[in-house]
């Protein structure tokens, strides 16, 4: 079953959003070299619970950090350690998912750490663009698979691998919720879109193939060739004669 959000109830989620906006940026503040990416975690742990909020992703099925943060070819669900440390030229994600006042709000960036290389530079450019352009398919009456073949398309004209095993989601009472949103797929399949639903956008691309592997660890998803990854995520709300991002500004 898919939840339909009252105008309210969005505009909660949106003050979670917020909150998990700010939490980027002020990790974006702290992302240098030498840092660990325990460090990084901590700190959006204390930032987050300041302003009374909960870091969600903490006890999930058993996560044991407050956040994901994921360094090149990782793609996903990286979880910091302080024997890790930011080096120049890495690119950095941090998927931040933060519960105020009963309502969950889940977003993701990736950063470049000083001066990246061109690879870097174009699957950073590209993957950002993904999510904005496969938005922009987002209204009632739409099926949601045009999202998902869009953000395909573009990534693949970009020469980008798409991540195939994961993908978005509904959110906003509960971190995971119908429907399941791929980042690939056919023009004109999937449900289709109403007026108040809520929903984790977060294409996953890859600067070379898009086949994955899970470390030993049982949670970093990393590359099978080594190639970079990015991840860019808001999440969003379906309006009138449209979408609203609840994860900006
Ligand atoms: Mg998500």
């Amino acid at each position: 079953m898919i939840d339909i959000y009252t105008d309210d109830e969005i505009k909660k989620i949106k003050e979670s959003g917020h909150l998990n906006y700010m939490t980027h940026q002020y990790l974006k503040s702290l992302l240098k070299p030498g840092v660990s990416t325990k460090y990084l975690d901590d700190e959006a742990g204390k930032f987050i619970t300041s302003h009374g909020g909960i870091p969600t992703s903490k006890g999930f099925e058993g996560y044991p950090n407050n956040i994901c943060i994921s360094v090149n070819d990782e793609v996903v669900h990286g979880i910091g350690r302080d024997d890790v440390f930011i080096h120049e030229g890495d690119i950095v994600s941090f998927d931040i998912v933060v519960t105020l006042n009963n309502y969950v709000s889940d977003s993701a960036t990736t950063w470049p750490v000083g001066h990246i290389n061109k690879e870097k530079e174009h699957l950073l450019y590209h993957t950002e663009r993904s999510l904005y352009v496969g938005l922009k398919e987002l209204k009632p009456g739409v099926p949601i698979g045009n999202l998902s073949a869009r953000i395909q398309q573009y990534a693949e004209r970009h020469g980008l691998g798409v991540v195939r095993e994961l993908g978005g989601h509904g959110v906003g009472h509960e971190m995971h919720q119908d429907p399941w949103i791929p980042n690939y797929g056919k023009y004109g399949s999937g449900v289709i879109l109403k007026k108040g639903m809520v929903l984790a956008v977060e294409p996953m691309l890859t600067a070379g193939r898009k086949d994955i592997v899970e470390l030993d660890d049982g949670w970093t998803i990393v590359t099978e060739d080594g190639s970079p990854a990015a991840h860019f995520e808001h999440t969003v709300a379906i309006t009138d004669d449209g979408y609203e991002i609840l994860t900006g500004e």
